[in-house]
C-alpha cells in the first residue's frame, strides 16, 4: 500500500516557459517514481536508493488542482501543463488511483493545454480525454502563431533495447512496448514525438544505436525528437552517479574507465563531447528528416 500524503500546492508555475517542452506549469500527482531509472535527476538522499520505497500518492491533489486551475483561468494565465516533470503520470498505481486521468478531466474543463511525458503505455487509456484537450484548449499567448495542438505527447527513450531497460530503467514499461504505444498515438493523429533524454555515452549514443533509434522513429513517423546527453549527480549511495557507475561496472566493465574519467570533474560529459554530441544530433535529424524541436514539427499540423 503506497503512502498517501496531503499537499498544499500541485500546479507549479515555471519562472519562464521551457523552450524544449513549451511548458509553463507542471503537475506531479505522485511523489518519487516507481520506474526507478538509475540516471534519474530526482535521485538523491531524499528518495533513497530504490525510488519505489519512497513513492507517495498526493491524495488531495485533484481538489487543490481545481482551485489552482480556476484561479489561473480567471486571470487568463493559460500555459502548457507538463505531466509530469518529477514522476511518471502513468505509474502502475495510476490504474487504481486515476489521479492523472482526473487531472486531465479538470484540465480539459478549464481549457488548459498539456504536454504529456511518459515511459508507459498506460497513456493509451486516456487518449479520449487527450483528444478533447487537443481540440479545445486555449493556446497560450506567444505560441498561438506557432502551434494549434492543445495536447503534445512525448515518449521518453534512452535506447531501444529491452535488456538495457532491465538494467537502467527496471520499473518502466519495456521500450519495445513503449514504441508500440507511441505508434498508436501517432496513428491517431496526435502531435507526438520522442524525448531522447538521456542518451547514454558509448551505449546508446553510438552510430549503430543512433541509426537503430532514428530509422525506427522515422518509420514510425514521429514528429520530433529531443535529444540530450547524460548528467549524473552525487557520490551518495542513492545518487544517480553512484548507481550508474555501479551498473556500468557490473554490466559494461569495458566502459568503466571511460565513465570514471569523463564524470570525474562534474555531472556532465566534457565540453568537447557535448559539442560533438549536439552536432551529431543536428546532422542525424537532418539525415533522417526528423524535426529537433516541437515548434518546428507543429508548423505542419
Ligand atoms: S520515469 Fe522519469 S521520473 Fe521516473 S525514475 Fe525514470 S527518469 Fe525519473
Amino acid at each position: 500500500m503506497p503512502r498517501e500524503i496531503e499537499v498544499k500546492s500541485v500546479l507549479n508555475k515555471s519562472k519562464k516557459r521551457d523552450s524544449w517542452f513549451l511548458s509553463d506549469y507542471s503537475f506531479n500527482p505522485y511523489s518519487s517514481c516507481a520506474f526507478n531509472c538509475l540516471y534519474c535527476y530526482i535521485r538523491g538522499s531524499k528518495y533513497g536508493e530504490n525510488l519505489e520505497t519512497s513513492l507517495a500518492v498526493k491524495i488531495n491533489s485533484i481538489e487543490i488542482l481545481e482551485k489552482q486551475l480556476a484561479s489561473r483561468a480567471k486571470k487568463g494565465q493559460y500555459g502548457y501543463i507538463v505531466l509530469s516533470s518529477a514522476t511518471d503520470p502513468y505509474l502502475k498505481l495510476e490504474k487504481e488511483y486515476k489521479l492523472s486521468r482526473k487531472a486531465l478531466e479538470l484540465i480539459h474543463a478549464y481549457r488548459f493545454p498539456v504536454h504529456m511525458i511518459t515511459k508507459s503505455d498506460l497513456i493509451l487509456r486516456d487518449l479520449d480525454i487527450l483528444e478533447k484537450i487537443d481540440r479545445d484548449a486555449h493556446i497560450p499567448e506567444g505560441l498561438q502563431a506557432h502551434i494549434r495542438n492543445g495536447c503534445i505527447i512525448s515518449f521518453s527513450f534512452s535506447f531501444l533495447n529491452d535488456e538495457y531497460g532491465k538494467i537502467f530503467e527496471p520499473g518502466a514499461t519495456p521500450s519495445s512496448q513503449r514504441l508500440k504505444a507511441l505508434q498508436e498515438v501517432l496513428s491517431q493523429g496526435f502531435l507526438a514525438g520522442v524525448s531522447l533524454m538521456p542518451l547514454l555515452p558509448f551505449i546508446s549514443d553510438t552510430t549503430e544505436h543512433l541509426d537503430l533509434l532514428f530509422s525506427t522513429f522515422k518509420e514510425s513517423k514521429v514528429r520530433y525528437v529531443l535529444p540530450a546527453s547524460t548528467t549524473l549527480y552525487g557520490e551518495g549511495k542513492a545518487d544517480s552517479k553512484t548507481l550508474m557507475m555501479r551498473a556500468i561496472r557490473k554490466h559494461f566493465p569495458k566502459l568503466e574507465k571511460r565513465y570514471l574519467k569523463y564524470f570525474s570533474d562534474g555531472p556532465e560529459m566534457p565540453v568537447y563531447y557535448r559539442n560533438a554530441f549536439y552536432q551529431k544530433m543536428k546532422d542525424i535529424c537532418q539525415e533522417y528528416q526528423i524535426h529537433d524541436a516541437i515548434l518546428k514539427a507543429s508548423r505542419f499540423s
